[in-house]
Formats: C-alpha cells, structure tokens, sequence
C-alpha cells in the first residue's frame, strides 16, 4: 500500500470522525482497513458481514464523497468482509451445489462468515428473534442446537454450563452470573450462545441474542432517535441477554450502555452469557470494574478442538450432506486423514467437507484419499497461528534488543528505545486484532497516530531492507511459536 493512498484514507477518516462523532465513527468504522485504492475503486474491508452491510447502506457515499475530495479519480467503493481462513474457492461451488430454491424457506445471511456447509447440505435457516417489546434479536441458526454440539475434552465445562443454563427454570436460582466464554475463531462460541438461545426461548423466560454489533446498532440508533429510554427499558426486561463476539462493542457511549445493562441485568438477578475474542481483563476498552463483573460469574475458555472431537465433527457433517446428496460417500481413512491434519478449527472442517462434495458432485469422482489430500491442501496449515499478546510482543522485543518493557512504554526518544519501540507497535498491528488507538494506550498512552506512523516506517523498512524483514520474521516466528 502506497504511503499516499494511506494518506488520503487517514484524512478521509478523520473527517468522518469530526463529522459523525466519536461514537459513531468508533463503532462502524474503527476495525475498517483499506485494502487498496487502484483504478479508481477503493477497496475496504471489515471483519463482519454486519459491518459491510451497515457501512454499505449507510455511508457509503459520505466515504466516495470524501474520498473523492482527496482523489477525484475515484468512481467507486468496494466493501469485503476479511476472512480469517481461506475457503475462497467455495463461493463458486455455492451457486452450483445450493439445492434449488423453491422460495419456501427464507434465509437469512448468517451472522459468522463460511457457514457454507449449510448450503450444501441444504438445512441452514435463521430465524429472528423478538421480544414483546420490539427489540428484536440477531438471527438464530436453526442448525446450531444443543443436539448438534459436539463435546471433547476442551469444551467439556463450556457446553456444561451452557447447557446448565439452558434448561434452568424460570426463578430458579442462578449458577454463575454472567457466564463468559472465550475461544479463537471457529471453536464454536457462536454455536454453544445460540444453542442457549433456542433453548431459553423454549422456556418461559424472556430470551434475547445479540452480536455485539447488533447491541451497538440498538445502541447508536436509539440516541439518535431519541429513543434510549425505551431501549434501556426493552433491555431490563429480559432474563436471559446473550451477548456474541464482545470484541466487537466499540464506541464510548454503545460501551458505557453496555455496562449498566449488564450491571442492572446481574443485580436483577437475571443470566447473562457473553462470548468473546479475549479474556475479560483484554478488553481494554472497558474500565476495570466492567472488567471484573465481566470476570465475576464463570469465565470459560474453549480450547482447540482434539481430534477425537474433529473426528465426530467431522461424521456429523457428512451424515448431515448425505441427507441431501445420498451418493456421497467417504471412507474412513479420508475421514481420519481430514481430521488429522485439518486441525485449526471447525469452520476448516466445514471447508473440506464442502470441498470434498463439490469436487464429488460436480465431477463425478469418488471420495478418496488422494483427492482429499489435493482437495485439502490450503486448509492445511504449516504453523498453527497463535494468538498473540501484545505483552509478549513487549517482551520478546525488549528482550532482543535489550530494551526494558518500561522503557518501551516510557517516553524516552533515543534511538536505542525509539527503534524497539517501533518494531513492537509494528508486530502489535500486524500480529493481533487490536486497533491503533487499542495499540497506544498499551505503549504508555500514545496516540493512535503515533501507532501509525510507527507502522508505516516498519513496513517501508520492511519493503526496501532485506536484513530488516528478516529480523522482523524472526521476531514472528518466536511470538508464534
Ligand atoms: P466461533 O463463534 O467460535 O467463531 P462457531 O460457533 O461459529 O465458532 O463455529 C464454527 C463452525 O464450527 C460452526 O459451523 C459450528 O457449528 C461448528 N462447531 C464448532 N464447534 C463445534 C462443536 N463442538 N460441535 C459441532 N460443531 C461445532
Ligand atoms: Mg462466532
């Protein structure tokens, strides 16, 4: 990315902040990337569907406009969602494999991205949610139930409680209070909230679900509309708040309504269920005291999934896309192979068996392990990467060039501090989801722009020195490993 083109989407931001405010600004366009600006098209990309549908029919012409002011030759804006693995090629499949639409069942877009496998076997549905008062929820996934959550060793105690949960009675005494559960990409957060969700709604308690997005969006709309009391009130008026992917609650005032619901909830003595990223005590956009009743009930992590648990993953699927293409059929040892080496999450899972369907359906060849190991091939990831925190990246970085993690964080300039520090706020970006202003408060309170501007050096550097990138990769390597 040219360090022009960076420079006309930071104008073009600040702008927007000065216009919308803050708050807005925070929670729809703080996690937006620009991915290029070539021929006249500037490519964005956001971490949700939510979000680019929002931005989409929101503001996309306010963002042209501007950035039309920077750039004239600018025509058009491209919204992407950013994936987090790569299913790329299904799409292609989608369209030929969906059985046809009879236009009996509507579907809903899905809140996660590559729930692809739902389109071919055919089963997936979603369902709103609402509560009497009007506030209506994320949509549901009719697939995603207790009955087909399957448990091993690393989500024993999550599914407990979630379940726990689930068939607890109406006044009955609570458990723990909020239940917080926390897991890496695809282990199956989403699944086990809205397994929750379907079973409160069969119970006689108000049940609401809601990604952390759509609560921002309750949140943002209502003080514009001047309706916050009413929101707060639909909200007090539930038993059971299921709240997904926190990570995503952005914005001062979205995160200060957040934390009296889930205070005025708790001492109400209703459930609580959070999902998120990270654990409670990550989530630096929350003051200490939300951290801690964030932390006061249950907090659970959900941890890889074994291979025995990939295994019956894995048997599930095909069952489930047998039902609807009653030719596929794949052999045990392809199973297995499938489950030993597709290791990251369930959503790579969900990837080889479509990619073993498709390859199936439309070509007419058998399911057998060398298609599979050709089929699998990009799912199949060398190095498991983990997640990273940007404590680590202090460490590891002020150990290399023996700096002190204090002087890293300090407000010393010389150059012996200056450069660490920099790499370190680079790798931060590069390496965790954090957003810039995220990145400045944990070097000792900088600014967001300071965060960038450190980035941009590191990555020309990285560009035009070779001796540089290579000790950047190191650095990778040891925080991955
Ligand atoms: P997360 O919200 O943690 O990113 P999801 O709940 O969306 O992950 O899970 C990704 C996919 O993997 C979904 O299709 C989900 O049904 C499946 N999955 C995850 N864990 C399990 C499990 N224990 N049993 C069955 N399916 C699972
Ligand atoms: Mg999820």
């Amino acid at each position: 990315m040219d360090s022009l083109n960076l420079d006309h989407w930071t104008r073009v931001k600040d702008r927007l902040r000065s216009e919308l405010g803050d708050d807005v600004f925070t929670s729809w366009f703080e996690c937006m990337k620009l991915e290029a600006f070539e021929k006249g098209v500037i490519r964005l990309s956001v971490p949700t569907r939510f979000l680019r549908h929002w931005v989409q029919s929101h503001y996309s012409e306010q963002v042209l406009s501007k950035w039309q002011e920077e750039e004239p030759t600018a025509n058009r804006l491209e919204l992407t969602v950013r994936s987090c693995n790569n299913t790329a090629y299904i799409p292609t499949l989608k369209a030929a494999l969906a059985p046809a639409s009879n236009g009996t069942n509507v579907v809903q877009e899905p809140t996660n991205e590559h729930h692809d496998i739902r389109h071919l076997v055919g089963n997936r549905g979603a369902q709103s949610m609402s509560v009497r008062e009007g506030l209506s929820g994320s949509p549901l996934d009719l697939r995603l139930t207790f009955e087909n959550f399957m448990v091993g060793r690393n989500n024993t105690l999550a599914h407990a409680a979630a379940k726990q949960i689930a068939t607890a009675g109406h006044n009955e005494k609570l458990m723990f209070n909020p239940l917080y559960v926390y897991a890496g990409v695809g282990l199956g957060k989403t699944h086990l909230l809205q397994a929750i969700a379907w079973a409160g709604n069969t119970t006689q308690r108000k049940t609401l679900y809601l990604t952390a997005e759509h609560f921002m969006y309750g949140c943002v709309s209502a003080l514009r509309r001047q309706t916050v009391l009413a929101f707060k009130e639909a909200l007090r008026g539930i038993d059971l708040l299921i709240i997904d992917d926190l990570q995503f609650l952005q914005g001062r005032s979205t995160q200060a309504e957040f934390c009296h619901t889930l205070n005025a909830l708790i001492d109400a003595g209703r459930q609580v269920v959070i999902a998120s990223d990270r654990q409670p005590s990550d989530h630096e956009g929350f003051d200490d005291r939300v951290r801690s009743r964030l932390s006061g009930g249950l907090v659970v992590e959900i941890g890889s999934l074994g291979e025995e648990l990939r295994v019956e993953i894995l048997k599930s699927r095909i069952t489930a896309a047998k039902a609807v293409h009653p030719g596929f059929e794949v052999p045990q040892e392809v199973l297995l192979y499938v489950a030993k080496s597709v290791t990251h999450n369930a959503r790579d899972l969900d990837g080889a068996v479509n990619r073993l369907l498709g390859r199936n359906k439309l070509t007419g060849e058998p399911v057998t392990l060398e298609m599979a190991k050709r089929e699998m091939r990009d799912l199949i990831r060398p190095v498991e990467l983990k997640r990273v925190r940007i404590e680590d990246i202090q460490r590891i970085v002020g150990r290399q060039y023996n700096v002190s993690r204090a002087d890293l964080l300090s407000s010393r300039r010389t150059a012996n501090v200056v450069r660490p520090r920099h790499i370190a706020m680079y790798l931060a970006k590069i390496l965790t989801l954090r957003s810039l202003p995220e990145i400045g408060r944990l070097f000792g309170g900088r600014d967001h722009t300071t965060v960038l501007n450190a980035v941009r050096k590191m990555e020309n550097l990285v560009s035009i020195d070779g001796a540089f990138a290579e000790e950047i990769e190191v650095l990778k390597r040891q925080l991955q490993d």
